[in-house]
């Protein structure tokens, strides 16, 4: 059965717009990776940004020293707004001046929403869903706890996610922040962003978008959403390497409404004037609050520039084509082996990777990886394909899959 579906992915590949990027990425050291499906947990690192890194050691560091944070064409204090602007015009459908790159994930989402909050005074609400990253549902605990708030969950199904209807049933006019992800981390459910954020507004509420899963593999369009706020990582499809910092992102025709609330020098008025009180710096450079993390931008501007150069619409192409064969195989090779699909069947709702589903996957996983063959594992019972389209071949899929097959059987 397989053997049909490798020919087919061979062509696929041979025929494929985007096989040449592949090249661009550094190759394992050693023949211990096999088929590697988990980039929407660790993207691989690219050639560029391992040049880059090297160049700065030597170059801006090395030899700008301390000068290389103000002078010369692209001063490291303007890094946060610099990438920001390159992921937002690559990936995010930002205009220039609504994003920084700065912080964790978290710490960019617990700042973003305790600012959300904040900005809709006399509404005592946050919504969310259950099936949230643990983190996003985290940060709202504390800030809900902090602010004295009330937490309003909708149950989303593990194996889908939430729809526009879900969220109208329960925004009103206590509703001051919707916080959702754009791409479920465990089902790959596809959010229907536009809709939902009008259903927010329509309510008087704020929404934020976690983007982690969907940047650089689906398309976005926070401006012509009306998006208020939103939060990414980079390190998942856009390969900016283990720990690289988060993005956060705040429509222009609200920076000035909306205070962030850890107030550092980084985001002040004339950081280097030392003076007393603190002064937003204005504009989206507020949302800054530290020195910003150069070496961790580093593999990160890298990434953002090759997912501009590919095209996300071109990925995203390569994306559905990517996850369908993945479903079609399971359903294929390993539904009578017990296994189901765990992730939406239609394309429309389903972001860059398919989770796959048996009771004994835990155990499965660990062997897989000893095999060489590298997805995750989501607890209770999920196996989640991490399909990237810029470094995962069709015939990778095929090898997976087979593989696992194998140990099934
Ligand atoms: C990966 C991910 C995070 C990670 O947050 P960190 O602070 O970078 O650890 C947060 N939210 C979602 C939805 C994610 O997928």
């Amino acid at each position: 059965m397989t053997d049909e579906f490798f020919s087919r992915a061979m062509q696929l590949d041979a025929a494929d717009p985007l096989a040449g990027y592949l090249e661009e990425f550094v190759p394992p050291a050693d023949d211990s990776v096999v088929a590697y499906l988990d980039g929407n947990s660790l993207g691989r690192p690219l050639k560029s940004a391992q040049a880059a890194l090297a160049d700065l050691v030597t170059g801006a560091w090395g030899t700008g020293l301390i000068r290389s944070w103000t002078d010369g064409e692209d001063p490291w204090m303007n890094w946060p707004e610099r990438i920001g602007d390159l992921i937002g015009r690559g990936c995010l459908g930002a205009a220039p001046g609504q994003t920084v790159v700065a912080d964790s994930t978290t710490v960019m989402l617990y700042k973003l929403a305790r600012a959300g909050v904040a900005a809709r005074p006399g509404r005592d609400e946050i919504v969310l869903d259950r099936d949230n990253f643990p983190t996003d549902r985290y940060v709202l605990e504390g800030i809900a706890a902090e602010r004295g708030l009330r937490l309003v969950w909708i149950d989303s199904g593990v194996e889908d996610g939430v729809t526009p209807d879900q969220v109208a049933a329960v925004v009103g006019e206590r509703t001051a922040l919707v916080v959702l992800s754009h791409v479920a981390y465990r089902s790959g459910w596809l959010a229907d962003a536009e809709a939902i954020t009008r259903i927010a507004h329509d309510a008087g509420a704020l929404i934020l978008w976690d983007l982690c899963h969907s940047v650089g593999s689906v398309p976005i369009a926070l401006d012509a959403w009306c998006v208020d706020l939103a939060v990414g990582c980079t390190y998942k499809y856009l390969n900016g390497g283990p720990g690289a910092p988060a993005f956060g992102y705040i429509r222009a025709a609200l920076q000035a409404e909306i205070r962030q609330p850890i107030q550092g020098w980084m985001g002040r008025a004339e950081p280097f004037e030392m003076a007393q009180g603190y002064v937003p710096a204005g504009g989206i450079r507020s949302l800054v609050s530290g020195t910003p993390p150069v070496i961790g931008m580093v593999p990160v501007r890298a990434g953002a520039e090759v997912v501009e150069r590919a095209g996300i619409e071109a990925i995203r192409e390569k994306s559905i084509a990517l996850t369908s064969l993945a479903i079609e195989l399971s359903d294929d090779v390993l539904a009578p082996l017990g296994v189901r699909v765990a992730s939406p069947r239609d394309p429309h709702r389903r972001g860059g990777h398919v989770t796959i589903a048996r009771a004994d996957f835990r155990s499965v996983n660990e062997r897989l990886w000893r095999e060489g063959v590298i997805p995750d594992f989501r607890a209770p019972d999920g196996i989640r394909l991490g399909l990237s389209p810029l470094s995962t071949r069709y015939a990778d899929v095929v090898t997976a899959i087979d593989r696992l097959a194998g140990l099934l059987r």
